[in-house]
Order: structure tokens, then C-alpha cells, then sequence
């Protein structure tokens, strides 16, 4: 039963941190069964197209910051 719930408390974690659009394209029917999915281990949150192209953003902008620090450096 405390299993069940901590399960439960994961699921509407990481639901709440996934964009909520339901499309479908991580194979996941909606954002919640994608969140079942995570807790099960079949899944991982970048597999979400949407929050991996945040992340691919969010590296890329680091990488110019990063080359622009290194040329001010020079
Ligand atoms: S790809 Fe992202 S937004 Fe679309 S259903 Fe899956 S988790 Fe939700």
C-alpha cells in the first residue's frame, strides 16, 4: 500500500514536470501514461520530444556561451 502510494506521488511528480499536450510522439498515449510509464522503468523523461528539445536547446545555448568565454579569453 506505501509502495502503491509512493508510485502514485512519482507518477504526479513527473506528469506535472511533462508538457501536457497528450500528442502521443513519445509513444505514450497522454503525458500521464508516459509519467506510468518513467515509474515502471520503460521510459525515460528526454524521451519526450518536447522536453528533449528543450534540453538540446538549453545545451546548445550553453555551448555558444561557453565559446563566446573561451574567445574573450584569448
Ligand atoms: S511526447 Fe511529451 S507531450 Fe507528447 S504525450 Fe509524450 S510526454 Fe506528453
Amino acid at each position: 500500500m506505501v509502495v502503491a502510494m509512493k508510485k502514485l506521488e512519482q507518477i504526479e511528480e513527473i506528469e506535472k514536470r511533462l508538457p501536457g499536450l497528450d500528442c502521443g510522439s513519445c509513444g505514450s498515449p497522454s503525458c500521464r501514461a508516459m509519467a506510468e510509464d518513467i515509474v515502471r522503468g520503460d521510459a525515460k523523461e528526454m524521451d519526450c520530444i518536447f522536453k528533449l528539445r528543450d534540453k538540446v536547446t538549453s545545451l546548445a545555448e550553453q555551448m555558444v556561451e561557453l565559446t563566446n568565454n573561451n574567445k574573450q579569453g584569448e
